[in-house]
């Protein structure tokens, strides 16, 4: 059935207009007509399923006929802390991360990174990231958005993201590997692991994540890009101590 997003939908929602980009979706894209079954979603965990009755120029009317309780989150809470990288590789992530179950995605700025965007331009990257969330989720079926942050710097980045198992990635020498790290993390429910950007990450950078306790861990001997390193380390974990598998 098909998904619509609305956050203002709760648990004494008895009829919902749908607007803006999810009416277009809802009108233009897919073509609804009245008598449709549907459901919504508002992305704290609340899925509601209805029929739509009317369609109209700028709005469509849903009623509501129930909750769903569709179980799709993940138990691991997972944090990925991700160097802000080019183009469009964020929605990229961001999409991914929805997918496999993550439940934050912090992108911050480094030393190697492309230079910082001014505060309009930041409103709309933080829109156009909040966008590729709410399509992933209406998607793959999850009715609990992943947070997506921004962080100026590695420091803001480490603040506030203290789980009790904490990784960083590290291509170089001096890691320990992944398999022999994932026999110390049977039983955790929270990881944050922390990927550098394209150039790699500086000493010092290296140097603030291990003394707020991040443990240097190894992908094997190959050079992965960014976005594959956080894939790879999303999947393996979601399969390790969540619900991949
Ligand atoms: N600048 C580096 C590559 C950085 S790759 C170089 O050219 O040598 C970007 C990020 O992906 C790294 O900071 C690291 O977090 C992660 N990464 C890539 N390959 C990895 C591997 N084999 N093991 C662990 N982390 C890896």
């Amino acid at each position: 059935m098909r998904r619509f997003y609305d956050e203002d939908l709760s648990e004494h929602s008895t009829r919902v207009e749908i607007k803006g980009e999810e009416f277009h979706h809802l009108k233009k894209v897919l073509r609804l007509a009245p008598g449709a079954g549907v459901l919504l979603f508002n992305g704290r965990g609340l899925e509601l399923s209805g029929k739509v009755e009317e369609v109209g120029r700028d709005s469509a009317s849903v009623a509501i006929a129930g909750s769903s309780r569709g179980e799709r989150e993940s138990p691991l809470d997972f944090v990925l802390l991700q160097a802000l990288l080019k183009g469009d590789r964020p929605e990229f992530i961001i999409q991914k991360a929805t997918e496999l179950g993550i439940r934050e995605v912090c992108f911050y700025n480094t030393s190697r990174t492309i230079p910082r965007v001014s505060a309009d331009k930041e409103a709309s990257r933080q829109a156009r990231w909040r966008k590729a969330a709410i399509e992933a989720a209406k998607q793959c079926g999850r009715t609990v958005l992943p947070e997506i942050v921004y962080a100026p710097d590695i420091k803001g980045a480490l603040k506030g993201h203290d789980r009790n198992l904490k990784l960083l990635l590290w291509e170089k020498e001096g890691a320990t590997g992944l398999k022999e790290a994932l026999k110390g993390a049977r039983g955790m429910e929270g990881v944050s692991v922390l990927v550098g950007p394209e150039g790699g990450l500086s000493p010092g950078e290296a140097a603030e994540a291990i003394s707020a306790g991040f443990v240097k861990v190894g992908l094997g001997p190959r050079i992965l890009r960014a976005e594959t390193a956080a894939l790879a380390i999303m999947s393996i974990f979601q399969h390790a101590l969540g619900d991949l598998g």
